[in-house]
């Protein structure tokens, strides 16, 4: 058995705790039903900018709710989402149900959230740069001319510079996925979420998507990355969480987690899946 791998996070000096920079994304207590079953059951998160965090847990535990829930593609029953320092404002209806109570706010910050899906969700009859540019153009209010030289500087970074001109159905999944994620780079997210980003790739895609999003990790982006790649978790995340029937069962240090895990499901999960 090998030791357990040390982390070595320095401890920051005790008057640095006052000055603590907002979170880029703080989740407080969140809970979500559909219907009568409740699938979140106050689950937390905070990133500080800058941060990767990981989502693990079995299928059904919540965590693409969870994800959903932070863009407002969900609405949250309970709990407070504060997203770059703005606070979701909600408001109590009479059956008992938040909801949010400015459906502008929710545009607002929601085009500070960008989010990655397993399903690429690509625009089809839409080329890759026009994918690219469509939310900077029409959101952002871009020029186009502007929004068309940063698509370019984009693709670079992903890999895709001689793809511009495809249609997504001309692409591999992986160069679709990567073309996802230069979607979402364009309108400069303060965090991007990540739901199982290479789950619907082939085996020998997965690496390419995998290196794009350890790139944009190395670069200090906010990331909340759902995925069953744990050895990826592993390195790249500051903090993990594993979830486990809409509750965060235990979470911690990457390293300190995978080595000592302290409840048994978690234990099991990853008997389960290393
Ligand atoms: P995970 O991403 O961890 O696999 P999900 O967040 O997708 O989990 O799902 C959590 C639970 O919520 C599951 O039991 C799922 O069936 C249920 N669920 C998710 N979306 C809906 C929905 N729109 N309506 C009803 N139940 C849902
Ligand atoms: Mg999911």
């Amino acid at each position: 058995v090998a030791p357990p791998a040390v982390t070595s996070i320095a401890q920051p000096h005790p008057a640095a705790a006052a000055v603590r920079p907002t979170p880029a994304v703080e989740v407080l207590d969140l809970h979500k039903s559909f219907g009568q079953i409740e699938v979140l059951s106050g689950v937390s998160l905070s990133a500080s900018a800058g941060e990767v965090v990981s989502m693990i847990g079995s299928s059904g535990s919540g965590k693409s709710t969870f994800l959903r829930c932070i863009n407002m593609l969900e609405q949250p029953n309970g709990g407070r989402i504060i997203v770059d320092g703005e606070e979701i404002r909600m408001k109590k209806t009479s059956d008992g149900r938040s909801h949010p109570a400015d459906m502008r706010q929710v545009e607002r910050i929601r085009a500070r959230v960008g989010m990655v899906f397993q399903s690429f969700n690509l625009w089809p009859h839409l080329t890759v740069l026009e994918n690219i540019i469509e939310a900077p153009v029409h959101v952002l209010k871009e020029r186009r001319d502007v929004a068309v030289e940063q698509a370019h500087a984009l693709l670079k970074k992903v890999g895709l510079s001689e793809k511009h001109d495809q249609y997504p159905g001309q692409l591999s999944g992986g160069q679709q996925q990567r073309a996802a994620i230069a979607r979402t780079l364009a309108m400069r997210p303060k965090v991007i979420l990540l739901d199982e980003p290479t789950s619907a790739l082939d085996p020998e895609l997965v690496g390419e998507v995998l290196r794009v999003i350890r790139q944009l990790a190395e670069e200090g982006n906010t990331m909340i990355l759902v995925t069953h790649e744990m050895q990826f978790a592993r390195e790249v995340s500051h903090k993990i969480l594993f979830l486990h029937r809409g509750k965060v069962e235990e979470e911690g240090a990457p390293a300190e987690l995978f080595a000592n895990p302290r409840s048994e499901r978690l234990r099991q999960f990853l008997a389960r899946t290393l």
